[in-house]
């Protein structure tokens, strides 16, 4: 988020913008997603913030002069109760109203398209052949060279530690390495978003949750076009990657904080879902894997637009484990709310204060 915004800004012209990273570039939640890019959601903006990233997405390559592996091999989400299949029958008549091919099939068609699942207990599936995955690393470094040629400078190493106000001006940002005289702050820090919102008294209610990931051994035969597919029930996904499958799985079990250390503590709900929905996948060695944190909201949408009682505290955070891919869509938001411009889509039901006057607006796509 940080580095989409910075390159949209300076694109724009904006001088003397600094981006300021505590580690190295990407080193927060998104050089440990899973890299999927996707259309079906159920909250109308956000359908339109992710169709506007997958277009930036597609033609990465010849916007940033980085290539990103961008697989466009679709996303299936496998439905296995009448509640779910009616959310997702209104989700598909949105998207499609929104010009987003997806479409509901049968647990047969399910089936070709992802051979490796069973299908015991689905009563439907949704498709979009248009969504797919590609790698963050290489978003990363694609958007980090194009900000720097615009003119941002990239600090890393440099964690902030506060920022200094006075009379609902913000003056400048305290760093370890210095002082950053600034009149604007653009809070773009993930799952640690809550601390710096406090520091200048903004409600950023934002929970940072670790995810982890596994990936198999290479497994062979396994056919390079099969979809992104979602058990939505349990929310065990899997997806290739360079002939490995990568995994993974929410833990309703896991509590809020801030370790990424690898657990056990989740295998057995993973076995037991993973050995239910595609159990050829168990007879796999696992080569790797890592953990993350999801940074959640309390109605699982992002948080986005300026603060009110601080001048100039913009803010893109809280995006509840959909951010990677909403990253270029939501830079071209934050230049537009910066300099006062009209965005292509009305981000305000994203204001922070949404949550004092219950106007939540809860996505149902989540896993
Ligand atoms: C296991 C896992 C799988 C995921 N899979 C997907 C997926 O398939 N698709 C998808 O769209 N999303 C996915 N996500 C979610 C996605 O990773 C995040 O939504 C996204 O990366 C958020 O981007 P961000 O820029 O807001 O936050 P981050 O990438 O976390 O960036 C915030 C940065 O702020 C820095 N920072 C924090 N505090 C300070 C400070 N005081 N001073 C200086 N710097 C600071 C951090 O070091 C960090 O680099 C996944 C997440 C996990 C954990």
């Amino acid at each position: 988020m940080g580095l989409s915004c910075a390159y949209y800004l300076a694109k724009a012209g904006v001088k003397d913008i600094v981006l300021v990273e505590k580690d190295w570039l990407g080193s927060g939640s998104t050089s440990r997603a899973a890299g999927g890019v996707r259309t079906q959601f159920s909250d109308e903006a956000n359908v339109e913030l992710s169709c506007r990233s997958l277009e930036t997405y597609r033609n990465f390559p010849e916007i940033f002069g980085q290539e990103i592996d961008f697989h466009e091999v679709g996303y299936l989400f496998l439905l296995s109760n009448d509640e779910s299949l009616k959310d997702f029958e209104n989700g598909v008549s949105l998207q499609n109203d929104l010009g987003v091919p997806s479409r509901m099939i049968s647990v047969q068609e399910a089936k070709d398209l992802s051979p490796l699942i069973e299908t015991d207990g689905l009563v439907a599936a949704t498709y979009c052949p248009t969504d797919g995955h590609c790698t963050p690393d290489s978003v990363v470094l694609g958007l980090a060279s194009m900000a720097r040629k615009f003119g941002a400078t990239l600090l890393t190493q440099t964690p902030v530690t506060g920022i200094e106000i006075e009379e609902g001006q913000i003056r400048a940002v305290a760093t370890t390495r210095g002082r950053i005289q600034t009149s604007t702050v653009i809070c773009t820090t993930g799952a640690w978003s809550q601390e710096v919102g406090r520091w200048a008294n903004v409600d950023l209610p934002v929970t940072p949750l670790r995810r982890q990931v596994l990936v198999t051994e290479h497994v062979a035969g396994f056919d390079p076009a099969t979809p992104f597919t979602i058990d939505f029930e349990t929310s065990f996904y899997f997806h290739g990657s360079g002939g490995q499958i990568v995994m993974g799985m929410s833990d309703p079990d896991e509590t809020p904080g801030f370790s990424i250390e690898m657990s056990d503590a989740w295998l057995p709900r993973l076995e037991r879902a993973m050995l239910r929905r595609a159990p050829s996948l168990s007879t796999h060695g696992i080569a790797s894997g890592w953990a993350g944190l999801y940074e959640v909201t309390p109605d699982n949408n992002a948080l986005i637009g300026e603060a009110e009682g601080v001048d100039r505290f913009l803010y893109a955070t809280g995006f509840s484990g959909h951010g990677f891919l909403m990253g270029p869509a939501v830079g071209e938001i934050i230049r537009d709310l910066y300099l006062g411009d009209t965005p292509f889509v009305d981000v305000s039901g994203f204001d922070a204060r949404r949550f004092k006057t219950q106007q939540t607006r809860p996505e149902l796509n989540v896993v």
